[in-house]
């Protein structure tokens, strides 16, 4: 055999065999819950325990299509039963042969260092099906031999970060980290992210790991037992991380013993896995958390999505800071690579307004610098970071990962940038080795916070808001989904990227005709166009068939001017399903 894939196959360690039910077997009934939303907890607990005790039980995979569990840079699936047309596809087998190959794929990688026995970290956020998940990934590493760091429940950047972290005694750094996460997904969802001290996976990668998974999972059918020769050993991880968070603002408040002293800080952690910042961050900081809420681990968020971009969660982390009369609230995503924050007066400071606060800390830090985003930030923010904070903007596109790998980019061709973020709340910055850290950002914050407070032991949040005075907001900021029929005829048997791609390139040549509009000179992603006052983007969603539509504007007419043109050039495709444009017009 000479074609290395055949190689790298036999190399790849088995898995224990797998139990086959008999095809005349009738699927086994399962309580089925219509929405997402879950109808009872105790239900849901059973039908986790179920699938945890037989995931091949919950549904007779033979094939699984490895491949649909890629999601950009990361791999997410359904692993609870229970919401009707969302069949389990990330079964605990599946998740041993994903962790086998990340393990053989990371073994590759290291063999240069003369590596052949790793040590990868595993940690969770609060989902339901963690426990399970970590176990199989757990089995398929040691199965093939390599030695596991169980953090238990832990922040996505936490694992990255303990690939860089040196601690002897704790066993770091690991040579590898996967995190079990689906970020702000429902609960029946989760997945995996993967670092190695280069950062986080790139799109490649995770095909590669898929490819070689789905060789592990067919060859474990005909394998016999496995042993377990690798060891696993349990590491309080969070500790070393959050202290580390620690050190960096008392170094910052010029080693004060308690820097955030007298001031009251709540945080909003939504049931995820950002509680720890409460007692292991702030706390030691010495500031005042009561009124801190959501902070215990509840895979089922039972209070509100874990989404900095949730209207419903900022709305709460808004009121806790008003009803407690903090000087400022935080808000984490589920695995903590995002977070927003909400000043003394419950103005939020999230998407666009976060960005500019960031950029005006990072540009006085790095004057001249560039600060890159994804597609949808607002034209607000590109006079604000270069008119008012003298940096420059380059707006680049939609995924934390393109807009990280750009800012990196840049860098490589001479372009000095220190920021990268996108209006989802990710951001990463050059001096944390470009990961994005829901915790390290507010700790930029907290930094600032510090700094003024010796100066002047009364200021508040106030030092926070003044830093976005003068950023220009729209009246009217609107995201619209246009979903692609894949099943129309108009789509003439093609892809519904081609037919997203015609879209956008007939409202191109529609705007090209209309003196009230004008394309965006420099533009990565869709058609931007600016007019009345205001801006719209049309682009095509990355994974599904959608071309969400962005408008902003200083008034409703206006926004509807710009709807409008959109409308004008997608009305001659049928496939595209126009109504909740037609909806906003009709408003
Ligand atoms: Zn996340």
């Amino acid at each position: 055999r000479s074609d290395p894939s055949i190689q790298q196959h036999n190399s790849l360690p088995c898995l224990p065999p797998r139990r086959k039910k008999p095809a005349s077997t009738p699927r086994a009934r399962r309580p089925r819950i219509r929405t997402a939303k879950p109808a009872s907890r105790e239900l849901l607990l059973l039908t986790s325990m179920a699938a945890t005790q037989g995931a091949s039980d919950v549904l007779s995979i033979d094939k699984v299509d490895f491949l649909k569990l890629q999601n950009g840079s990361d791999i997410r699936g359904v692993a609870i039963a229970g919401v009707e047309g969302e069949p389990v596809n990330l079964t605990e087998l599946v998740a041993e042969a994903i962790a086998a190959a990340f393990a053989a794929w990371l073994l590759n990688k290291k063999k240069a260092d003369g590596l052949r026995r790793l040590r990868i970290s595993v940690g969770h956020d609060s989902r339901i099906s963690a426990h399970k998940l970590q176990n199989a990934i757990t089995h398929g590493i040691t199965a093939a031999g390599h030695d596991v760091l169980q953090f238990g429940l832990a922040s996505t950047p936490a694992m990255f970060n303990s690939t860089l972290t040196k601690d002897a005694i704790n066993h770091c750094p690991a040579d590898g980290g996967i995190m079990i996460t689906a970020s702000h997904l429902p609960y029946n969802r989760n997945g995996f992210k993967f670092f190695t001290s280069d950062g986080g996976l790139n799109k490649t990668d995770i095909k590669d790991i898929l490819e070689r998974a789905s060789r592990v999972y067919e060859e474990s059918a005909h394998c016999g037992k496995q042993e377990q020769t690798g060891v696993v050993t349990h590491v309080d991880y969070m500790s070393i991380y959050a202290s580390d968070l620690v050190q960096a603002v008392l170094k910052s408040a010029g080693n004060k013993e308690k820097p955030l002293e007298g001031l009251h800080i709540v945080v909003d952690a939504g049931n995820g896995a950002g509680g720890f910042f409460v007692d292991k961050v702030l706390k030691p900081l010495g500031a005042v958390t009561d009124g801190s809420q959501f902070l215990e681990p509840d895979g089922l968020f039972p209070n509100h999505i874990p989404n900095p971009e949730d209207k419903a969660a900022m709305e709460a982390i808004t009121q806790a800071v008003l009803n407690n009369k903090a000087d400022l609230g935080i808000i984490f995503d589920t695995d903590v690579d995002r977070s927003a924050a909400v000043d003394s007066s419950g103005r939020e400071l999230n998407r666009n307004r976060l960005i500019a606060l960031m950029s005006a800390i990072v540009l006085e830090e790095h004057p001249g610098t560039t600060v890159v985003t994804d597609s949808v930030t607002s034209d607000g923010l590109t006079a604000f970071i270069e008119k008012k904070l003298g940096g420059k903007h380059h707006r680049f596109k939609r995924g934390y990962k393109n807009v990280i790998d750009e800012a990196i980019r840049l860098n490589s061709t001479g372009e000095e940038s220190h920021l990268a973020m996108e209006t989802s709340g990710h951001g990463a910055l050059k001096e944390n080795h470009w990961l994005d850290d829901g915790a390290y950002m507010m700790v930029k914050l907290l930094n600032k916070l510090a700094g003024a407070r010796t100066l002047n032991p009364n200021i508040g949040s106030k030092v926070l808001t003044d830093l976005v005075e003068g950023l220009e907001e729209a009246a009217v900021t609107v995201e619209i989904r246009l979903k692609i029929d894949q099943n129309h005829a108009d789509l003439k048997g093609g892809s519904f990227r081609d037919y997203g791609e015609s879209i956008l390139k007939h409202l191109e040549s529609v705007i090209s005709k209309d003196p009230n509009l004008n394309k965006a000179p420099k533009n990565h992603e869709g058609v931007r166009v600016s007019g009345y006052g205001g801006w719209f983007l049309l682009r095509l969603s990355l994974h599904d068939p959608v071309l969400p539509l962005n408008i902003e504007a200083q008034s409703k007419n206006d926004a509807m001017k710009l709807g409008l043109a959109v409308l004008a050039a997608a009305s001659e495709f049928s496939a595209l399903d126009t109504t909740a444009l037609n909806k906003f017009l009709q408003q």
